[in-house]
């Protein structure tokens, strides 16, 4: 385990090292952006079952008050991230692609823009499962990108118990910053989450693993952390993909996750940065998932940023708060470079799980031509759940999906180590992509025949 900054840096097998273009944003502050003349909320920001509206066209809604109620079990809970008025409920633009339901709010210029219900949470009083629900009323999910809803990452099923919270601050992907102003201007609100958290998981110890690349925030960490927590600050080294949850676990804990497992099954639970200090400022201020840090960077973009955004707030209007994107913009990008999603429009909304959007010009965006794989294994030695990328790849081409499940493509994560190290230009990850998506509605139909 790591303790010290100069002896231990810790890391995982293979991965790959992308110049990490951080410092645009770097050293910018997070500053608040106002309240645009139209928030839209669409009713799917997170994995499970939409959320379904508890107010109507015309209703006077104030920031923080619930505006769509959780379906089930995996859904969330949906605030109003400013006091206003409700304009619509109708289908919008989502960054999936898709046109979802949405809820419209038209925030109130005149209003102080105050919290609705503004409270101290007494958690040293609550139970494990108290705790927990209310993080599922405050309708947190993953702030990393993945949105799976928090609380259900929280409730530990029968018979499982966690040792091991790990706090994920690796921000590995290049260019994204929100994570690293989190960690040197939120920690107090991210040491409060984490022992709220180590007490709802009942977990003996929480670790929070920083990458090399962020030095000052490790040693500013330390420095903050309040005596009685029972916490650690692990420098990892820098790499890609050290911020997904099995890289994170070995890198930390020196644990691997077999294929087809959780960091529950062997004791861990991974929260991103972000949720954590959220957390932290649910129960220090009652205030729900109603805004978030987005890092807006890139060299298309005039003005790069650390921003907190509500959320609802449309992509057009951050654009312009930003002074403009430059002429020879090519891509957009709601995340990193490697993972991150591709915008056909611009009029969508910042949702609970943006991290970054990405302004990318012609000069880092153009077409590559594609050569026969050579063989040269760098795939293979870039893979971090080891799979065999080279093979999988000559088996998409020829569209045997059937093999690739037998060469185990469903483990893979869809990181994109394998393609960025390709010399061949063999767009690997986009084949893989393609291939999960069609055996998944495979099984489905065969599920379904089965029935
Ligand atoms: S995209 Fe998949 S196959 Fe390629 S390196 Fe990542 S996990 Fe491995
Ligand atoms: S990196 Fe590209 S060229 Fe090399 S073995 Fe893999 S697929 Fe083939």
């Amino acid at each position: 385990m790591a303790t010290s900054l100069a002896r231990h840096i810790e890391t995982f097998r293979h991965g790959v090292h992308p110049a990490d273009y951080k410092e645009l944003t770097h050293d910018r502050q997070i500053e608040r952006i106002p309240f645009m003349d139209e928030l839209v909320l669409p009713l799917t920001q997170h994995l499970g079952s939409p959320s379904r509206p508890v107010v109507k066209v015309g209703d006077y809604v104030h920031r923080g008050q619930v505006i769509g109620e959780a379906t089930g079990f995996v859904s969330s809970y949906l605030h109003a991230s400013a006091t206003g008025t409700i304009t619509a409920i109708d289908l919008r633009n989502h960054p999936s692609g898709k046109v979802v339901d949405s809820i419209v709010l038209k925030p109130d210029p005149v209003s102080p823009q105050i919290l609705h219900d503004e409270r101290t949470i007494d958690w040293k009083t609550m139970s494990p499962k108290e705790i927990i629900d209310q993080v599922s009323w405050g309708g947190f999910v993953g702030l990393g990108g993945a949105a799976f809803p928090t609380h259900v990452k929280l409730t530990v099923p029968e018979g499982k118990k966690v040792r091991f919270f790990l706090v994920n601050a690796v921000e590995c992907e290049p260019y994204l910053n929100s994570d690293y102003r989190a960690l040197l201007e939120r920690s107090d609100s991210i040491f409060l989450g984490v022992e709220i958290l180590l007490k709802a998981l009942g977990a003996e110890i929480a670790y929070i693993g920083v990458e090399m690349n962020k030095v000052d925030a490790i040693e500013q960490l330390r420095a903050a952390m309040p005596e009685h927590l029972p916490c650690e600050i692990v420098p990892l080294e820098t790499k890609y993909p050290q911020g997904a949850e099995k890289m994170l676990t070995e890198a930390v804990l020196d644990i691997e996750i077999p294929s087809g497992r959780l960091p529950i099954d062997v004791q861990v639970i991974v929260n991103n940065v972000g949720t954590v200090s959220g957390i932290g400022d649910l129960f220090r201020y009652g205030q729900p998932l109603i805004e978030r840090i987005v890092t807006v960077t890139g060299p298309g973009i005039r003005k790069p940023s650390n921003l907190l955004i509500p959320i609802g707030t449309r992509l057009t209007d951050v654009i312009a708060y930003c002074g403009g994107m430059t002429d020879n913009v090519k891509q957009v990008l709601f995340g990193g470079p490697m993972m991150g999603s591709a915008q056909r429009m611009l009029d969508v909304p910042i949702m609970k799980g943006t991290s970054g959007i990405l302004f990318l010009t012609d000069y880092e965006v153009f077409p590559r031509e594609e050569y026969p794989c050579i063989k040269c294994q760098r795939c293979v030695d870039a893979c971090p759940v080891f799979l065999n990328p080279s093979r999988l790849g000559s088996l998409a081409k020829a569209r045997l999906y059937d093999d690739m499940h037998e060469w185990h493509i469903m483990d893979c994560m869809e990181c994109g180590s394998c393609s960025y190290v390709c010399p061949s230009n063999i767009p690997l990850v986009q084949r893989f992509r393609v291939a999960k998506v069609l055996l998944r509605e495979q099984k489905a139909r065969e599920t379904a025949g089965g029935e």
